[in-house]
């Protein structure tokens, strides 16, 4: 993305940029918390000249919007992204709670630890029945930008209550790294803040309940 215009959204255009083109580098890989199968990098740009044949859309001024249109259907995959996680990670902590006993029960037994496991799976479900609608009412041809936030936002909160929840419900073998849960709870950090955090969303649902002054139908 450049600046190709004045001032504003409408001052940004987008162009692919080839790797070898002269003045672009690639940073060092990122050290990150999770996700470390991603690969990650600054791309660095200095006095790099790009031809005009290499804008996207060819029309200058577009690029913002060309971002933008993406962000509903990026936020979904998220959103569904988290409910695919939390899937997992429950499933883990419901097998590994029936199966560890202490003073002579399965931990799942005891209602404080099954009280982990509930409102988990109550959120889980209420998380996969929102994506699924905004899902159905984009492909109906609808215009899903705050059901989508909205998706993104509960989504992944909800996936990061989950993912500690159940390192809790696994104890000290939550921590350790011979259990998956460990590096989910790594892993999902993220989702939280990419795609828009999490109060990006909340702006982008504030600012269209301001202005439309209706609330988004189930
Ligand atoms: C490994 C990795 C991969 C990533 N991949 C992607 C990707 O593929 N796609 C993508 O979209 N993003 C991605 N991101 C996220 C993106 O790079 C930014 O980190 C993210 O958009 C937040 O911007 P920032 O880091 O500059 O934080 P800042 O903008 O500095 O925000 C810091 C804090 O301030 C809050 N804040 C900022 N502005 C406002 C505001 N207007 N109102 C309220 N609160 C505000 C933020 O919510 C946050 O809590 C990735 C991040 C990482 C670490």
């Amino acid at each position: 993305m450049a600046r190709t215009g004045g001032a504003g959204a409408g001052g940004v255009s987008a162009f692919i940029v080839e790797r070898a083109t002269p003045g672009l580098s690639v940073g060092k890989s990122d050290r990150k918390m999770g996700q470390r199968g991603a690969h990650t990098a600054d791309v660095i740009f200095e006095n790099c000249r790009v031809p005009a044949e290499n804008l996207i859309g060819e029309r200058e001024g577009q690029g913002f919007k060309t971002a933008m249109k993406v962000l509903d259907k990026g936020r979904l995959t998220i959103a569904a992204a988290c409910v695919g996680s939390a899937t997992r990670m429950l499933g883990d902590t419901l097998r590994y709670t029936r199966e560890r006993k202490q003073f002579g029960q399965p931990i799942g037994e005891f209602q404080l630890v099954a009280a982990l496991l509930a409102d988990s799976q109550a959120e889980l479900y209420a998380a996969r029945s929102m994506v699924q609608d905004a899902a159905r009412r984009r492909d109906a041809g609808e215009d899903v930008s705050l059901h989508a936030s909205c998706c993104k936002l509960f989504a992944s909160e909800m996936c990061g209550r989950i993912a500690d929840r159940c390192v809790q419900a696994h104890g000290g073998a939550g921590y350790i790294s011979d259990y998956a849960i460990e590096r989910f709870y790594r892993d999902v950090r993220l989702f939280r803040i990419f795609e828009g955090t999490s109060q990006i969303q909340q702006v982008i649902i504030g600012r269209g309940l301001a202005r439309s002054g209706e609330l988004i139908q189930g």
